[in-house]
């Protein structure tokens, strides 16, 4: 069994007085439960009050993005290392609007998810098409090509470790969610992709989180689907009551 993962994406919202309390929010309605895995992404700023805010909880740090490099001459960049001092476990990685916006490529998201797992953070690798390519049939190739590219030359023991988010570009902060038959389509596809990259028992372990649009009204429907682990939430995630709502979704799915 996977163990389902929530995750929160901040994106660039949140001073560090919110974020405290966004935190306490979650932290106080999220008591002891363990059913579910819990991971809070502020912007860096916010990083380290939240580490500290989270702790006698359940609740982890995830950053939204980091260098591949360990240190030098890269202005406005962060290393893995440094997010560890800050006792952040898990980072997103090639997001959409970091593919879009600030020229993220399969390259550099696998030299990025390399980078992370040999400093001991957690992926979250973010794959998904636009609403072009979905409607020009190009679905298969668009995924295959993330995942092959941004998950190259990782062995089964790294896989595993990996958690992979599954956002369709189109359900982005649109209010237009995949359907969970949509959802669950791509993926088993992608679980088929892992499997390939590796083998049955690899693939079967990795968890796939589903990202767009993802709130307490639509969250258990999707949840339910057999290959769908968890969610990467954007809007609902700025709300400590929605945030909850979905997480309780997910530990009753
Ligand atoms: C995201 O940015 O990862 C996301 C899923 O955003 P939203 O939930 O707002 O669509």
């Amino acid at each position: 069994m996977r163990k389902k993962i929530i995750a929160g994406n901040w994106k660039m919202n949140k001073t560090v007085a919110e974020a405290k309390s966004l935190v306490d929010g979650i932290k106080l309605e999220l008591g002891d439960s363990t059913k579910v895995d819990v991971v809070v992404c502020p912007p860096y700023t916010a990083i380290s009050a939240a580490s500290e805010q989270v702790e006698g909880s359940q609740i982890a740090v995830g950053a939204q993005n980091m260098h591949f490099e360990a240190s030098g001459a890269y202005t406005g960049e962060v290393s893995a290392e440094m997010l560890r001092e800050q006792y952040v476990r898990y980072v997103i990685l090639g997001h959409s609007e970091r593919r879009q916006y600030f020229a993220e490529s399969d390259e550099s998201v696998n030299k990025k998810t390399i980078a992370a797992l040999a400093a001991g953070l957690i992926p979250i690798v973010c794959v998904g098409e636009t609403l072009e390519e979905r409607d020009a049939g190009q679905i298969e190739d668009v995924i295959t090509t993330q995942i092959n590219e941004g998950l190259k030359g990782l062995d089964a023991d790294q896989l595993k470790k990996v958690v992979i988010a599954y956002e369709p570009v189109w359900a982005i902060g649109t209010g237009r969610t995949a359907t969970p038959e949509q959802a669950q389509e791509v993926h088993a596809l992608i679980r088929g992709l892992l499997v390939k990259l590796s083998d049955e028992g690899t693939a079967g372990a990795v968890r796939i989180q589903y990202g767009g649009s993802m709130k307490p009204a639509n969250a258990a429907e999707l949840l339910a689907q057999p290959d769908i682990d968890g969610g990467l939430i954007g809007g609902a995630a700025l709300d400590a009551s929605s945030f909850i709502e979905i997480v309780k979704a997910a530990a009753n799915s």
